[in-house]
């Protein structure tokens, strides 16, 4: 699965959670309660793979998932190979510092498993949008969804 195809999949499954909480009148903060891993496990055992097994992505105690990818994170499955001939699909757009790169062959894709950034509720409450795909607009650097 490409970035892109996943980033459709998954814009219109967290637009039918919220247009459903919204629908109920739920104030942002009980939204973003409500994206709290271990609510999100029990009620919407579809909206990631990994509830399948309870396992987190990353192992904090209060992980949301509201986000689920990063609005810093830079993606282009497009890519052409640079003058070294290395094809950087991804990217950190902050340059976090617990953020890592994952060379394969000649490819080069960032990665994220050591930073939570993104699912911290206060971080995520601070920048809140209904939109997740408004959130994550500047994360495709040449696709047009
Ligand atoms: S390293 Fe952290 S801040 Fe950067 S894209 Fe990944 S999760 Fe976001």
């Amino acid at each position: 699965m490409t970035y892109t195809d996943w980033f459709q999949i998954h814009t219109k499954k967290h637009r039918a959670i919220v247009n459903r909480l919204s629908a109920e009148k739920l104030t942002p903060e009980q939204i973003v309660e409500y994206f709290e891993f271990d609510n999100m496990v029990y009620y919407e055992s579809d909206f990631c793979l990994l509830y399948t097994t309870k396992t987190k992505c990353h192992d904090i105690p209060h992980l949301n998932c509201y986000w689920c990818a990063c609005p810093h994170f830079r993606f282009d499955d497009n890519a052409l190979p640079n003058i070294e001939k290395i094809t950087v699909y991804s990217h950190c757009a902050i340059n976090a510092p617990l953020g890592k790169v994952f060379h394969h062959e000649s490819s080069l894709h960032h990665d994220c498993s050591d930073c939570t950034i993104p699912h911290e509720s206060k971080v995520i409450l601070k920048n809140f949008s209904i939109d997740w795909k408004d959130t994550m607009k500047k994360c495709l650097i040449t696709s047009n969804i």
